[in-house]
């Protein structure tokens, strides 16, 4: 018997055991072929059907309006940073949220490209990326405001969208898509790393509004949205495994209920830590509590070496992946989707006893 531990890495994640139960159970032979689902031609009818059903999955879980394409492309959400800009930044102005480390990457990215002038229209960072900056009403023109919906290694989450006006608004949701609701029609274009939420990692999901693309005229086929949109996501050589996966985790989401059951079941999970973080003695959680995150709860006890201490022990009883990020140290519990309760209240009733023994 394999003794039961709980991952609370950030990315690649936990995912939900039925799903990998069912991946290996189909693994040897998928539906009565004799090869496994990394072994058939994506141009066959049955890969076409596993895409087919992930993107209904999605379309449903997410309620996307018919006029939005869904892309599952590759390079991560790193590749989508320039992406993005490429092809939506015609006019070349572009503003950003800076709300801490992958934000600041999003708008390097864009900054690469000669035609592009960034704006920085808020930013966290003098209060240390604790909150979700307040942004001032946009009235200029932008060819996108982005944000990062949660920011995955500073815990912080837009619960509200900030008002842009009539700009378009992008959103990076690779740490809580499919977590909390966002409407979609409130976007022009979403886009998410799946290795959290969603599935195995070398799988990116883009959803964008169709009027938005195929304006720029000879971008790399590969970071073209029209292109990758007109031919399913099947231009080149799709990542097979990770889709097919992908499209499980869907179908186990619907089952539990969707994006409304599972974010109750991930209000109750986060509750469960923020409020024993609250109250304890050794470890405070830094996020102002209106923005702190469902899905990624950094916390310290504001020694290093009793952090480091405290990951350690915690390794030892099964309990992974807790170390924070480099950039911010301390601890970092990720709770996606996939995680369970137990999980959870596992982690905690740790905690207590390690409180109690270091006093
Ligand atoms: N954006 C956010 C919010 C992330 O959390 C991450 C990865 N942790 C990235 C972008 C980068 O994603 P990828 O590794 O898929 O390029």
């Amino acid at each position: 018997m394999m003794k039961t531990v709980y991952n609370f890495a950030a990315g690649p994640a936990v995912l939900p055991q039925p799903v990998l139960q069912q991946v290996q159970d189909e693994l040897l032979s998928y539906r009565q072929t004799g090869m496994s689902v990394m072994e058939i031609s994506h141009r066959s009818a049955l890969f076409q059907d596993i895409i087919d059903r992930a993107e209904a999955g999605l379309r449903r879980l997410m309620a996307i309006p018919d006029n939005y394409k869904v892309l599952f492309l590759q390079g991560g959400a790193s590749l989508q940073f320039h992406a993005v800009p490429l092809n939506l930044a015609t006019t070349g102005k572009v503003a950003f949220v800076d709300t801490g480390n992958w934000s600041k990457k999003a708008k390097a990215e864009a900054d690469k490209l000669p035609h592009v002038t960034t704006t920085v229209l808020a930013s966290s960072q003098a209060q240390q990326n604790r909150v979700i900056p307040t942004v001032p009403a946009v009235t200029d023109h932008y060819d996108y405001v982005h944000i990062t919906t949660n920011n995955t290694i500073e815990g912080t989450t837009f619960f509200d969208l900030p008002a842009v006006g009539d700009n378009i608004l992008v959103g990076d949701m690779s740490s809580n898509i499919l977590a909390q609701p966002y409407r979609v029609a409130d976007f022009g274009l979403i886009y998410a790393g799946a290795q959290k939420n969603i599935g195995p990692a070398g799988l990116t999901v883009v959803i964008v509004r169709d009027d938005l693309i195929g304006k720029v005229p000879n971008l790399p086929a590969m970071l073209d949205y029209q292109l990758q949109a007109d031919k399913g996501s099947l231009y080149n050589t799709p990542p097979v495994f990770a889709i097919y996966t992908a499209g499980l985790v869907f179908d186990w989401l619907e089952q539990l209920g969707g994006v409304p059951a599972m974010t109750q079941i991930n209000q109750a999970k986060a509750k469960i830590l923020y409020d024993y973080l609250d109250q304890s003695d050794l470890f405070t959680a830094p996020v102002a509590p209106a923005y702190r995150s469902l899905t990624n709860i950094p916390f310290v006890t504001g020694n290093a070496d009793l952090d480091a201490q405290f990951i350690d022990a915690a390794t030892k009883a099964g309990l992974y992946n807790l170390k924070g990020h480099r950039l911010v140290g301390g601890m970092r519990a990720s709770l996606y989707n996939a995680m369970p309760i137990a999980g959870v209240t596992t982690l905690v009733d740790f905690m207590k006893h390690f409180e109690q023994e270091v006093r």
